[in-house]
C-alpha cells in the first residue's frame, strides 16, 4: 500500500519497524519511550541526538536555536508574530497559496501585515508566480514571510525574497526534501506530519538574535526563548513524536542525507509530471517552473471519472489520492518517504486506467 496523503503522510517503512520492535521495551527499560519522563537521562539523551542529527542533515550554524514545539504550522502562524513583530513594526507576507494566505490571516490578528500576492496566471490558465525580484517588499520590514512550497496548489519556489529583513519560511511541506542554506533564514518552521515524523510536533530553527526579550507577553508555550532557555521541555513535549523523527533523522542519514533526498524526489516528481504531461487524459496546471516536488495535484479531462479513479486506485493500494477541497481533482503527495516504487505503480495504474476510459 502507498499512502499519497499530503499529511500526516507516510513515515520510512524501516523506522515504523524498528519502532514496532522496540515498542514495548525501548533500551531495556522495560516500558515505551512514550512511557518514560521527557527529563530522564535517556529520554534527555535521545532528544539531544534528534537536535544534532538535524543539525548535521540541515548544516544548521551553530547561532540557530533548534526547537521542537507544539502546535502545528498554524501554531507557528501565531508564534511568529508575537515573538518577531513589535509595536509599530510592519512585516510582509508572500501569498503563493492556501497556506501563506493562512498565515497572513492569523498574523493580523497581532499587527501590521503588508501582504505581496505573487500568484499569476499565464496563457492556457497555467498558475504560476512572479519573480522574486519584482516583489515589493517593505523597507525596514520586521520580517518577511513566504512559503516555499504550497502543498495544497502544488506550487514550489527556490528563489529567496530579496530583502535585509530577516526571512521566516514555513517550510512544512518541503523541510528535508532538499539541500537548503539554512544562514540565508531568521527563522524556519515546519509541521512534523510531512517529512519528519507523526503530528503533534513542530520544528522551528530561530536565529539566536530573533530571540524575544525577556518578559515580552507572548503564551509561554509559543515564546522562542522560553523553548530555547528549556531545551524546548518547559512544558511536556510531544515525546513519542519526538522519538520518532529522531529515527527519520537517523533513517535520512543512512540513506545519504538532503542531497541523495534531493535526487530520488527529483526523479519521483519528474517520472509523475511527465507521464501527466505526455497524457491528453490527465493534466497538472502549474508553471513547469514552479511545480512541487512534493505534491503533485492533477485533474482527469472528465472530471464525471474522479469517484471510479479514487475508488480503483485504493483497489490497487494506491491511497489518499483525493485533491484538496480548495483545488478539486487529484493529488499526489510524494515525500521522502515514497519510494519510486510508489510513483511507478501509481504511473502504471493511471496509464491503465486511461487505456480502458481514455
Ligand atoms: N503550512 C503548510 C505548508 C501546510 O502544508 C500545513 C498543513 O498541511 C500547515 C501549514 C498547517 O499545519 P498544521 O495542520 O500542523 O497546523
Amino acid at each position: 500500500t502507498f499512502n499519497f496523503c499530503a499529511g500526516p503522510a507516510m513515515l520510512p517503512v524501516e523506522v515504523m519497524q524498528q519502532a514496532q520492535q522496540e515498542f514495548i521495551n525501548w533500551q531495556q527499560q522495560g516500558c515505551s519511550v512514550m512511557e518514560i519522563s521527557h527529563r530522564s537521562k535517556p529520554f534527555i539523551k535521545l532528544a539531544a541526538e534528534a537536535e544534532q542529527d538535524l543539525r548535521d542533515l540541515l548544516n544548521i550554524p551553530a547561532n540557530y536555536k533548534v526547537l521542537f514545539m507544539h502546535g502545528g504550522g498554524r501554531g507557528q502562524f501565531s508564534a511568529v508574530p508575537l515573538n518577531l513583530l513589535k509595536p509599530g513594526q510592519t512585516a510582509d507576507y508572500i501569498v503563493s497559496g492556501a497556506w501563506s494566505q493562512s498565515a497572513v490571516e492569523e498574523a493580523q490578528k497581532y499587527g501590521a501585515i503588508n501582504t505581496q500576492d505573487i500568484r499569476s496566471k499565464s496563457a492556457g490558465g497555467i498558475r504560476s508566480i512572479t519573480a522574486p525580484e519584482q516583489w515589493q517588499l517593505t523597507p525596514g520590514a520586521a520580517y518577511v514571510h513566504c512559503c516555499p512550497n504550497e502543498t495544497v496548489d502544488g506550487v514550489e519556489f527556490t528563489g529567496l525574497p530579496q530583502t535585509d529583513s530577516p526571512i521566516v519560511a514555513d517550510l512544512s511541506s518541503t523541510i528535508l526534501s532538499r539541500p537548503i542554506d539554512v544562514s540565508r533564514y531568521g527563522v524556519i518552521y515546519a509541521g512534523a506530519q510531512k517529512n519528519i515524523g507523526p503530528s503533534g510536533l513542530t520544528l522551528a530553527i530561530v536565529r539566536d538574535d530573533l530571540l524575544p526579550a525577556k518578559d515580552t507577553a507572548i503564551p509561554s508555550v509559543l515564546d522562542y526563548r522560553l523553548a530555547a532557555e528549556n531545551d524546548s521541555m518547559f512544558n511536556t513535549p510531544p515525546t513519542f513524536a519526538w522519538y520518532l523523527a529522531g529515527l527519520v533523522f537517523k533513517w535520512l542519514k543512512r540513506q545519504g542525507g538532503v542531497t541523495e533526498m534531493a535526487t530520488r524526489n527529483q526523479s519521483k516528481a519528474s517520472l509523475l509530471y511527465d507521464y501527466i504531461d505526455k497524457s491528453d487524459f490527465y493534466s497538472n496546471d502549474v508553471d513547469k517552473a514552479y511545480r512541487s516536488w512534493m505534491n503533485v495535484p492533477f485533474f482527469l479531462a472528465d472530471e464525471r471519472l474522479n469517484d471510479t479513479f479514487l475508488a480503483q486506485a485504493e483497489q490497487h493500494g494506491l491511497l489518499a489520492l483525493k485533491g484538496h477541497r480548495m483545488v478539486g481533482g487529484m493529488r499526489a503527495s510524494i515525500y521522502n518517504a515514497m519510494p519510486l516504487a510508489g510513483v511507478q505503480t501509481l504511473v502504471s495504474f493511471m496509464q491503465e486506467f486511461e487505456r480502458v476510459h481514455g
